[in-house]
């Protein structure tokens, strides 16, 4: 074997990280542009299905879209005009760092803090996995 193959068959045996929760399905904001504003109507919704308090997925948001945000009336409203594909995109970063388990891919995690530390544990399997994202 030269180099060359050896190189190729190390590349193989690499796990494949990408992509592997695909078959979750992530949650898709519904909203409108009001003026210069956006409101998103189903983010309590979003919050009940992924099991996160609503506020927490705002914080993100608002650094991720770097645009500050508010609840009104149930609904969320971002001060700018922003596409439901920019947030949706956001939301499900939000949902792969804080929500789906690394190793199984279920949503049944809960955030823990241990040493100072954010850790997600999945109740399904019982994988702990550092949360690097900071909110
Ligand atoms: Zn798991």
């Amino acid at each position: 074997m030269n180099y060359e193959e050896m190189l190729k068959k190390a590349k193989e045996s690499l796990p494949k990280v990408q992509n592997k929760c695909e078959r979750f399905e992530m949650p898709k904001v519904k909203g409108h542009v009001e003026g210069n504003r956006t409101i998103i109507i189903n983010i309590f919704a979003i919050a009940d299905q992924i099991s996160r308090p609503a506020d927490h997925i705002l914080k993100f948001l608002q650094r991720e879209l770097a645009t500050p945000g508010f609840f009104q009336d149930k609904r969320l409203v971002f001060g700018r005009k922003l596409t439901s594909s920019m947030i949706n995109d956001k939301l499900h970063k939000y949902v792969q760092t804080f929500v789906l388990c690394d190793q199984c891919c279920k949503p049944d995690t809960k955030l823990l803090e241990e040493e100072g530390k954010l850790i997600k544990k999945c109740m399904a399997c019982g994988t702990k996995s550092p949360v690097l994202a900071k909110i």
